[in-house]
This record gives C-alpha cells, structure tokens and sequence, in this order.
C-alpha cells in the first residue's frame, strides 16, 4: 500500500462555498477515491482558512466575538462537503489551538534560522487578498482581483528573506523536484522567478485576529503564512511525530491558479528555510464561469451548490463539472448545458444501458445472470476495449484529466449500447436454438455493467453503488486491481430490484 497525501486549499470563512469552491473539492475527492480503488492508503485534508482582518471586522460589525462568528460559518462549508460526498480524511481549521502552535513553532525556526529582518514596510494592501501591492499592479489604486480601494499600511515588520531562494527554487522546478503543473502555471512560475522575488513581510500590527508572533508579541503573523501551514499542522506537525513522518511531503497540493504566487514561491522557501521536504506536486486548476459571466458576488453571477442541489443529485453535478470543464483549464457552468448533459448522457447512455441490461435479464432469463457461451468477434472486441478502457482513463485521471477519464468511460458506455442494437436479444429470445448466443450477450452485458460501476466509482459514488445493486453484487469487492478484469462476474446471481438510474427530464428549466 502506497501513501498517499492529496491536499486542497483551504477557504476562507467569511463567505458561502460556491460553484467554484465545489468544483476544486469534487475533483480532489475524485482523485482521492480513485487512488483509493487503485489500492492506495489515501489521507485527503480540506480545511477553512479562519483568522483574517475581514474575520475580525465582520465579527466587530455583527458584535461577536472572531471565533464565535467562524464556528457560524463553518457550519455551511461542511454542510455542502457532505452533501457533495467529499471524502476528506481531515479537516482543518486555523483556529485550531494545534495549528497555531505549529504556526509559531515554524515561524520561530525560520526567526533562529536566520532568514527573517525587520524592515519597515510601507505600502497599498488589500484586506481581502491579505497582501500588499505595487502601485504599477494595482491601476487607481484598486485591488486588481477585489476592485475595491487598496489602503496605505506602515508598519514596521519582520521580513522574510524570500530572495535569498529564487535560484534554488528554480532549480528545483527546473530538475522536477518540485513539480508544478500544468505547463503554463510552471512557466508562470519560471517567469516569476526570472524577474526576481520581492521579500515578504511576515508580520502585522494591525491584524489583532490572528496567531501572535513568537518574537515580536505586539504583531501577529501574516496570514499567508499561517494559512499554509495547515498542510503540515494538520498531519502532525510539532505534535505528533510519527504521523508527519509518514504522511509529508504531501503528494499533491490542489489549489487554484490565483493563489501560485504563495504555492509555488512562498511556501516551498518557507519549507526550505526550516530544513523540511517540498511537497511533489503542486496542480493549479482553472476557473469556472457562469452562464459565460465572470463568478461575482457583487454582480450576482454567483451560484452555489446547494442551489444546484435541489434540482439535481450530487452526482450529477460531480460529473457536469468534471466532464465539462477541463480541470486544467477555465470552463462554464450553464443550466441548459447541465441539463443536455444528464439527458445524454447520464439518462440516455448510462442509465438506459444499465436499465435495457437488467430488463433484458429479467425477461429472458428470470433475472439470473446466466453462464457465458464462446462468444464471437463482437465479445472479442468488446472485452479488448473494456481492458483499454480501464488503462486509459486511469492514465488520465493520474494526469488530473478527469475529462479525458470520462470520455474513455463513456466510449465503452457507447460501444455496450451499439452492441445491444447489433446483438439484438430480443431477437435471440424468440428462437430456442439461439438460447446459448442470448446467454453470451445477456452475460457480456451485465459484465461490462460491473466494470463500468467500477470505472465510475470515483467520480459517481452513489450510482455507482445503485448499479451494483442492482445487479446484485453490492457486496462484491470494489477495487481497479483484482475486481476489474473480464468475466469475473458469477455466473448464478440473482440480480437487484430494477430502477432507473436518472428519469429523463422532458421540460427541463432553463
Ligand atoms: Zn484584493
């Protein structure tokens, strides 16, 4: 059993997860559960990012204190991770009294390291970003991601000595040792470190809602820093040995293409600086749009989950977004697209294969899979392209190519449903001498259906249990090792109580 340690970023408390928010937790947890089925001993950490200078003026505004206001928040992201079935191991919270000693025990190993002066610092900073800005990114002196006035901070601050990294860091992502992907976010990252790293300030003065500062009492820590040290914190840093050894460096970090900057600079030099390993790979995913339009709270182009839900399961929406947005990528989320997308197919390929299948099973041979005859060129073909399938779409998926994963699925699901009209069993059915042919169709489909539950395990855990149920092997294994092979399905079972899987939707709203 390999380890596995897949991260997210973490989301900060002070607002409601939203569509975008739902699409980097469902591909992380596709990606957890598919190393799961491939054998792998996964630990899948999600977390909230909770200390900020909007915390505390959000919690003074509503006359509460921080923390009560965070446990308030919290409640929703939870909420919608569960019904979105995200698989998550562990969840952190900055605010956990853990964390923040792991936040000051790393800062005061970077401080006796030597890799930390005080400077003063003057500048236009963001509330909401959490960080400063140069007049020449910043036109009007707006937030270029908040549009909204930047504020002029002095303060004297302990600095980081970023600059003193950029040539190892670069050689690090030159050589592959920090793997950054997919290209672009790398050459991004290259182009950042040509140009030269600015040193960052590491502490505030006027951000009180925060892990103080182990060297200068009267500041709190910077909370970038304090926010990526949730990816060691959480798996036993500075209080449980055993487990940080056996879970860090972390596998894979999966955050959005916004915040490389931290990812890709910051945080590997912070690791450098106190003598820790770099994580494997850093993924940067792209972003998701609504209806074409920008996501924006203020213009009201904003969709959450929840509102997805009440019209659609989980898993449907699961597969919307990673079917078609490519993870890598921008992409759009659009009402009558979701709702093309489940008539065709989630209704019309995979929920009337699995039906035709098990009604045909029922009538033909009173709902026992029979036993397989020789079988021809057809069975020959199809079983070749199951075994392609399955290398395929796990070639795919180990690349984060969710979308190219469940083209490959679907394309099986394509050929199962021609080889139906090909083999035609009802006409099998009304000649007794061709009993042997219709027990090899009926058997090849009911097999390709338990492959095909397992190739969706990952990214349709509900359905995915509903088919194999229904063909009455809910108990059976689920793994891509041993279980997917051809003809491991036991001839002699008596299938499941038939249902459909997704009723066609004749009106759907737009
Ligand atoms: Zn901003």
């Amino acid at each position: 059993m390999q380890k596995f340690y897949l991260t997210t970023a973490i989301d900060y408390i002070n607002a409601r997860p939203h569509i975008g928010h739902a699409l980097e937790k469902i591909a992380a947890d596709t990606f957890a559960r598919y190393r799961r089925l491939r054998g792998d001993d996964v630990h899948f950490l999600i977390g909230t990012d909770e200390h900020s200078l909007n915390v505390q003026r959000q919690a003074e505004r509503e006359g509460i204190t921080p923390r009560e206001y965070c446990d308030r928040m919290v409640v929703a992201w939870v909420d919608t991770w569960k019904k979105l079935d995200i698989s998550y191991d562990g969840f952190i919270r900055t605010t956990d009294p853990r964390h923040e000693s792991a936040v000051e025990q790393l800062f005061r190993r970077i401080h006796d390291a030597g890799h930390l002066y005080e400077g003063d610092y003057e500048g236009l900073y963001c509330a909401s970003c959490e960080d400063y800005y140069l007049e020449k990114d910043a036109p009007n002196l707006e937030c270029p991601l908040h549009k909204r006035p930047l504020e002029q901070v002095k303060e004297q601050n302990l600095f980081f000595r970023l600059s003193a990294f950029q040539d190892r860091l670069r050689a690090l992502i030159e050589n592959g040792e920090l793997r950054i992907e997919p290209p672009i976010r790398r050459n991004e990252i290259l182009g950042l470190l040509r140009e030269g790293l600015r040193d960052v300030s590491f502490t505030r003065t006027n951000v009180k809602w925060g892990v103080r500062c182990p060297v200068k009492p009267a500041q709190t820590i910077w909370i970038w820093f304090d926010a990526l040290i949730n990816y060691i914190s959480a798996v036993g840093y500075d209080h449980d040995v055993e487990l940080f050894r056996k879970l860090w460096p972390a596998d894979a970090h999966i955050i959005g293409k916004d915040i490389i900057r931290f990812h890709c600079t910051i945080w590997p030099a912070m690791l450098l600086a106190a003598g820790l390993p770099l994580p494997k790979l850093i993924f940067a995913h792209g972003f998701v749009s609504v209806e074409g339009e920008k996501l924006s709270k203020t213009l009201g182009h904003i969709i959450e989950p929840s509102e997805v839900l009440t019209r659609y399961e989980a898993d449907v929406l699961r597969y919307y977004l990673l079917r078609e947005i490519p993870f890598s990528g921008d992409g759009d989320f659009s009402w009558s697209r979701l709702a093309e997308r489940y008539n065709a197919d989630l209704a019309n390929d995979l929920g009337n294969l699995v039906n035709r299948t098990l009604s045909m099973v029922r009538r033909y041979n009173e709902g026992v899979i029979p036993s397989p005859g020789a079988g021809d060129s057809l069975e020959t073909q199809l079983q070749a392209l199951a075994g392609k399938t399955v290398e395929n779409f796990c070639a795919h998926f180990d690349a984060y190519d969710f979308k190219a994963g469940l083209e490959a699925i679907w394309n099986l699901i394509t050929r199962c449903n021609q080889y139906v009209e090909q083999t035609a069993p009802w006409s099998l059915a009304k000649d007794p001498a061709k009993r042997e042919r219709l027990n090899t169709v009926l058997y090849t489909l009911a097999e390709s259906c338990r492959l095909i539950s397992l190739a969706v395990t990952p990214v349709l855990p509900r359905t995915a249990l509903k088919i194999r149920t229904q063909l009455g092997i809910a108990s059976q294994a689920v793994n891509l090792e041993g279980a997917f092979r051809w003809g491991q399905f036991p001839p002699g079972i008596q299938i499941g109580e038939i249902a459909p899987l997704f009723p066609r939707l004749e009106n759907p709203r737009k």
